[in-house]
This record gives structure tokens, C-alpha cells and sequence, in this order.
């Protein structure tokens, strides 16, 4: 099936990537209202696809958007699109928009949702050095505002955070919360180990799957783990501080607003979470094999 063209799901077809074409009446384009889902497939398998789409379903529900598939069918047509651009390690994401109905006008009434997904070759992104990190001005929203358990189009706020950071010069930002705890990274959710300890935000972070699998794993290791505020000194002063999401993995960082962490190096601790992380990934415990082909 695989051509060596790009394909994409879009508009209920798959067609070559760069026809899959989106309204710009399209909500998602106008307003950033939609929801989507970062998955990845490795060794010809796809890690923990049936949590990613209970989260994008219950993303859907919280922003009141119907998706035109079921989840069954959905994860037969994320398996469709990584074989049908001929992948075994692929980075796929799927977004769901609210759809057009045919004017600019911030009413959804009569949108029609569209279901996009597309595959990447995965590229391994993560920092085998470790990240110098800086915390920005712009905070994360309040579930009040914008609840981060929802994996929504509106990633604004990350970007802007981005951009912070670089402009001063850090590979990545560390976000706060509006109390000022430790919140996220954008795209990452954010741990810090202390004399042993794995510590995690629990406030305002979306609940990763990545984050899901290190707690899991850091227990089965025998860990003692924690999902709990955090303050600025608890990553300033910890043994090690790393990011983690589906598209990145496990990331160091060996340096948090000037202050080294773990003396530049990434820490031991981490290095047996990613070894544990990269074994999962195969697991006939937590990854599907795309049938088919
Ligand atoms: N936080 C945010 C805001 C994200 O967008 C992501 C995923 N890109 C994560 C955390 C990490 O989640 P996961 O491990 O499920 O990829």
C-alpha cells in the first residue's frame, strides 16, 4: 500500500499528506477548537493506544464535540495510516476540529467535525546531555480557565512559553502555575527526584501518558512515588529534574534558572526509568501490534 508518498486521514479518505486540506472556515483554524492525540508507534507497535483514545474520547466530551468514529474504529485507522505510509517507529497524531458551517462567526451551531490523522517517521528529539530550562512569565491556565486535561487545540500559552525561552536562551521553559508551584513544560509533564523520591505536579497538568508510565514503573522499581505540589526549590535543589511526553520520551535536565541539577549530569535514576521506559514500549503489557499489512 505504501507508495512512498505521505498519507493522511482527512475528510473520511485517505488521500496523499499534502491534499489533506482543512476549511479556513474550519473552528480549528479560527479559534483553535478542536482536540487531539499524540501517539507512538514503536517497532511496529503502538504504546498504550487504548489509553490515548479513552483520553482524546473523553477530551471530545469535555469540549462537547462528537466524534464521527467510534474508538474501535479510530484505532483501526491510526493502524491504517502508519501502515499506509509504510512505518514501524512513527510519531501519529490525530485531531479532531470542530468543523465549519460555512461562516467565519464564533458559533459552533452547525459545525461538522473532521477527523485528521497523520504519521511521521519518529525522531528521537530527547537531549542525551540534558536541557537548560528557564522559568517563564506566562503561566498555565487554571482548570478554571482552561482545563489542562483536555488535549485541545489551544496550546497558545505553550507557545508563547517557548518563545520565552528561547529568546533567553534556554533550550525549554519551565511553566508555573498561577500560585507559582511547578506546573509543566510545554508538551511535557515534569518530574523531580529527591533523595530517591519521584515527585510529579498534580495541579493543572495534563495527566500524559508518559507521566502515567513513569509512575507506574518508578513504583515497580520499588520507588516511592508522588503526584503533589511543587514549589521552585524542590526543582532548584533536586537530584534530578526530567520532562516526559510521547513524543520526546524521558528528558534530563541538567539545569533549572542557572542552578545546575545533579552536578550537569543526567542522574541515575532517570537512566534506569528510560531502560524501564524503552522495555515498556514493547510490552505485550502495554503495546498493540498494528495488524494487518
Ligand atoms: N502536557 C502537555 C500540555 C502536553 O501537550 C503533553 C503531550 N504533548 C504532555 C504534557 C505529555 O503527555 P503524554 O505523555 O501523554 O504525551
Amino acid at each position: 500500500m505504501n507508495t512512498g508518498e505521505r498519507v493522511a486521514y482527512a475528510g473520511g479518505e485517505f488521500v496523499p499528506e499534502a491534499k489533506a486540506a482543512i476549511s479556513i472556515l474550519d473552528h480549528a483554524v479560527l479559534y483553535g477548537d478542536g482536540v487531539f492525540e499524540t501517539v507512538l508507534a514503536w517497532r511496529g507497535r503502538l504504546f498504550r493506544l487504548d489509553d490515548h483514545v479513552r483520553r482524546f474520547l473523553r477530551s471530545c466530551a469535555a469540549v462537547a464535540l462528537d466524534c464521527p468514529v467510534s474508538g474501535e474504529r479510530l484505532k483501526e485507522l491510526v493502524m491504517m495510516t502508519v501502515r499506509a505510509n509504510g512505518l514501524a517507529d512513527a510519531y501519529v497524531k490525530w485531531i479532531l476540529t470542530r468543523g465549519s458551517n460555512g461562516t467565519p462567526l464564533m458559533d459552533p451551531t452547525g459545525c461538522v467535525p473532521n477527523l485528521v490523522i497523520m504519521a511521521r517517521p519518529y525522531i528521537d528529539r530527547s537531549s542525551a546531555t540534558g536541557l537548560r530550562v528557564k522559568t517563564v512569565a506566562i503561566r498555565r491556565p487554571p482548570g478554571q480557565v482552561l482545563d489542562a486535561h483536555v488535549k485541545s487545540l489551544n496550546y497558545l500559552n505553550l507557545v508563547m512559553a517557548r518563545i520565552e525561552a528561547r529568546a533567553a536562551g534556554a533550550d525549554q521553559a519551565l511553566m508555573l502555575d498561577v500560585h507559582g508551584r511547578v506546573c509543566e513544560a510545554p508538551g511535557f509533564n515534569v518530574f523531580v527526584v529527591t533523595d530517591g523520591v519521584l515527585r510529579t505536579p498534580r495541579h493543572d497538568v495534563l495527566r500524559g501518558v508518559t507521566r502515567d508510565t513513569v509512575l507506574r514503573l518508578a513504583a515497580e522499581l520499588g520507588r516511592q512515588v508522588d503526584e503533589t505540589d511543587l514549589e521552585l526549590y524542590d526543582a532548584y535543589t533536586a537530584d534530578e529534574v526530567f520532562l516526559t511526553s510521547t513524543a520526546g520520551g524521558l528528558v534530563p535536565v541538567v539545569e533549572v534558572d542557572g542552578r545546575r541539577i545533579g552536578g550537569g549530569e543526567p542522574g541515575p535514576v532517570l537512566s534506569t526509568l528510560q531502560d524501564a521506559y524503552l522495555e515498556a514500549l514493547s510490552s505485550e503489557r502495554w503495546s498493540t501490534p498494528i495488524a494487518g499489512g
